[in-house]
């Protein structure tokens, strides 16, 4: 026992300082972060589009949903280096339609915050695994997100948040129902990554489906997969706490 008391001593603390203290870059890899485009002469802005695996640029604006924050559209070696915490709107969110990202980010999908901690329960409607892992990172020692109150439960029953993860088909529909009308109210979704906000990679997928047909509050996270801290985030951002130091306004 003295043993293991010593080591911990030496060893110091592990865990992130997030959300006392901003993300640190090792935290937050480029794959995080959404692309700025400056404005580039039409020809060269048609060729960074052509790269893109999702259709997701317009001109110089990209469109934050489809965006896997890969870096395509970059010239050379650049990596992407653009903001870290955004939320998109998108259906079914408070903002929408018309997309506000502003309003998004000041608005809890609850009527009033949460003064107690928070139950999530992660669904799989067909991900490649990356946001599970993802996802799964934030019950690990580094991120240890039941220090802020936020734990996994094994049933919908107990849940508050549905996470959901993948491409939402019109198969999975009926089940995501069932879990939802398990769950006690209130309660919202949190759609990881981009397949589920919006198809990304797999948008054209026939029989895809939506999370905002569930008629319940969903926030919107981006990426490929998105960072467990952007997890994080996403999820107190979704109850209505405070923001965290290098959040944005
Ligand atoms: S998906 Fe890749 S290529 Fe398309 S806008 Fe995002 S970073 Fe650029
Ligand atoms: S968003 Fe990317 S990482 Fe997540 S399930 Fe889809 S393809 Fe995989």
């Amino acid at each position: 026992m003295t043993g293991w008391i010593v080591q911990a001593v030496r060893r110091g603390r592990l865990t992130t300082r997030f959300p006392r203290a901003p993300p640190g870059e090792e935290e937050l890899p480029p794959t995080a972060r959404l692309p700025v485009l400056a404005p580039l002469p039409p020809t060269e802005a048609q060729r960074r589009a052509a790269r893109c695996p999702t259709e997701a640029i317009e001109g110089t604006r990209v469109d934050e949903g489809r965006c896997l924050r890969c870096a395509r559209c970059l010239p050379g070696e650049a990596v992407a280096d653009g903001p870290w915490d955004h939320l998109v709107p998108g259906p079914g969110s408070p903002s929408a339609p018309g997309g506000d990202p502003e309003a998004e980010r000041s608005t809890s999908i609850f009527a009033a915050p949460f003064l107690r901690s928070i139950h999530v329960f992660p669904i799989d409607v067909g991900s490649c695994q990356a946001c599970n892992l993802e996802v799964l990172a934030l019950a690990n020692p580094y991120y240890d997100a039941s220090r802020l109150g936020i734990f996994f439960t094994p049933t919908p029953r107990h849940a508050d948040l549905l996470l959901v993860m993948g491409v939402p088909t019109a198969a999975m529909e009926e089940p995501v129902r069932r879990t939802l009308e398990a769950m006690p109210s209130p309660k919202a979704i949190v759609a990881v990554g981009a397949c589920a906000v919006s198809g990304g990679l797999f948008r054209s997928l026939p029989g895809r489906g939506s999370v905002g047909s569930a008629g319940v509050p969903v926030v919107y996270l981006p990426g490929c997969p998105p960072s467990p801290i952007q997890i994080l985030a996403a999820i107190r951002r979704a109850v209505g706490v405070p923001r965290a130091a290098g959040e944005r306004p």
